[in-house]
C-alpha cells in the first residue's frame, strides 16, 4: 500500500526511510551544523534522547519536545553521538529505547494521531505501512521460520517458543495482534545492526564535550545501578567461571571474556580483575593485564566490550548451572540486578518474621 504519513507521523517513527528523506536537504552538512550555534536547541534534543534510553524507566516520557524535522533529526543525531562515545552497551540502550518509542506510538496510535483509522485487521494505514518497509508480514498469518527465530529470540514469553507454535513448510504462524510485538522487535534489530556509525574524527571532536559529559553520566549510572560488588548474586554462570579459576582451570577465550566484560560492567576495576585471574594456572601478569585492558576499553581502541546475553552463553558452552532466577531473565546482568534486590530484602524479611514471631510464654 502507498501511504504518505504526515510530518507528525514521521517524528514519531524517525528510522523510517520517507522520514530520512523528508530532512534530507533542510539541514546543513554535519560539521556545519554542529558549528552553528542556532542548532544548540537541536544537540540538546539528541542528548536527551541518549539519556532518555540511558536510564530505562517503568514509565519512560516519549513525549515530543521538538517540531516534527527537529525530532527526526535529533534522532539521528543521537545516533551519532553514541557512536562517537562507542559503548555497546549504551547503543544496545539507545537502539531498545528506540524501538520501546515506536511501539509505544504505535500502539496508542489512536490516542496522538487523528487520522488514525484501524482497518478490519487491526491495524491501521501507517502501520501496515511501516511493517510493509521493515518486511514484518503483520497482515498475513505465517512468516518464514528463520526470519521469525531471529526476531524472537529476545522474547522470554512461552507462547513465542516454537514447540507453541505451528510450523509447516518453513513458516511459523504468526498470532492476529502480534504484530506490534514483532515490528518492535525488528526495529530493535535494524536499528542495532547499523550501530555504531562511521563518524569522522572531525564530527566526534565537535561532540566531544557531550561525549564526555555522556560518558561520566553513564559511568555514574551504571555504578549506581550495581552499587557495592556482590559475589552473591553472581549468576551461576559466572560463578561456574570463577570456581573453574580458583580450582586451577584454564578458561576458555569465550570465558575469559564473558566473566571479564561482566565484571567489569558492574564497577570491578581492572587491577581487581587481573587479580581475579591470579588464580589461574597459566597467569600472566602482563598478558592478563593487556587483555583485560583491551576488553575495558583502556587499551586504546576505546571499546568498551558487553557482557554476552544468555543466549550467546549457551551458544558458547557457558550457560550452567541454571536456576529458577534464570527462567526470568535473558542477561547475566540482569540476574544479577535482581538477586542484589532480593538479597537486600532479606535481612529485613528476617528482621520482620522475627518481629512477628510470637513471644514463648514463661
Ligand atoms: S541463564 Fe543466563 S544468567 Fe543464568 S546461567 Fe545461563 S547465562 Fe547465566
Amino acid at each position: 500500500m502507498d501511504y504518505s504519513p504526515s510530518a507528525k507521523e514521521l517524528s514519531h517513527f524517525p528510522f523510517l526511510k520517507k522520514a530520512q528523506d523528508h530532512v534530507r536537504g533542510r539541514f546543513s552538512t554535519l560539521d556545519s551544523l554542529l558549528a552553528d550555534p542556532r542548532n544548540v536547541t537541536l544537540v540538546e534534543l539528541s542528548v536527551a534522547r541518549v539519556r532518555d534510553a540511558m536510564v530505562p524507566k517503568k514509565t519512560p516520557d516519549y513525549s515530543v519536545a521538538g517540531s516534527p524535522e527537529e525530532e527526526i533529526a535529533g534522532y539521528a543525531l543521537a545516533r551519532i553521538i553514541v557512536s562517537c562515545v562507542n559503548d555497546r552497551q549504551l547503543i544496545d540502550r539507545l537502539t531498545r529505547f528506540e524501538a520501546e518509542r515506536a511501539y509505544h506510538f504505535l500502539v496508542s496510535e489512536e490516542e496522538w494521531n487523528p487520522s488514525c483509522r484501524l482497518d478490519e485487521s487491526g491495524y491501521s494505514r501507517l502501520c501496515i505501512a511501516l511493517a510493509g518497509e521493515l518486511g514484518v508480514p503483520v497482515l498475513q498469518d505465517r512468516m518464514p521460520l528463520a526470519e521469525y527465530v531471529e526476531l524472537v529470540a529476545p522474547l522470554h514469553e512461552d507462547r513465542y517458543h516454537l514447540v507453541n507454535r505451528r510450523v509447516g513448510h518453513g513458516f511459523v504462524e504468526i498470532r492476529r495482534g502480534e504484530g506490534y510485538e514483532l515490528l518492535r522487535e525488528r526495529i530493535r534489530f535494524l536499528l542495532r545492526q547499523g550501530l555504531p556509525h562511521k563518524v569522522p574524527t572531525a564530527v566526534c571532536d565537535l561532540l566531544a564535550p557531550r561525549v564526555a559529559d555522556l560518558k561520566r553520566a553513564y559511568q555514574e549510572q551504571m555504578l549506581q545501578q550495581f552499587g557495592a560488588i556482590e559475589e552473591n548474586a553472581f549468576p551461576p554462570c559466572m560463578q561456574a567461571l570463577i570456581r573453574a579459576l580458583t580450582a586451577g582451570t584454564n578458561l576458555t577465550h569465550a570465558g575469559r571474556f564473558a566473566l571479564t566484560t561482566f565484571v567489569h560492567t558492574i564497577g570491578m576495576d581492572v587491577p581487581a580483575i587481573a587479580k581475579l585471574y591470579a588464580r589461574s594456572p597459566d597467569f600472566d601478569p602482563e598478558k592478563t593485564m593487556y587483555q583485560v585492558e583491551h576488553i575495558t576499553g583502556r587499551g586504546g581502541s576505546g571499546t568498551e566490550y558487553t557482557a554476552p546475553a544468555c543466549a550467546a552463553m549457551r551458544t558458547t558452552g557457558l550457560c550452567v548451572r541454571r536456576d529458577s532466577l534464570c527462567e526470568i531473565v535473558n542477561h547475566p546482568l540482569s540476574y544479577y540486578r535482581a538477586k542484589k534486590r532480593d538479597l537486600a530484602h532479606r535481612p529485613k524479611k528476617k528482621e520482620e518474621n522475627e518481629q512477628e514471631k510470637p513471644v514463648p510464654s514463661t
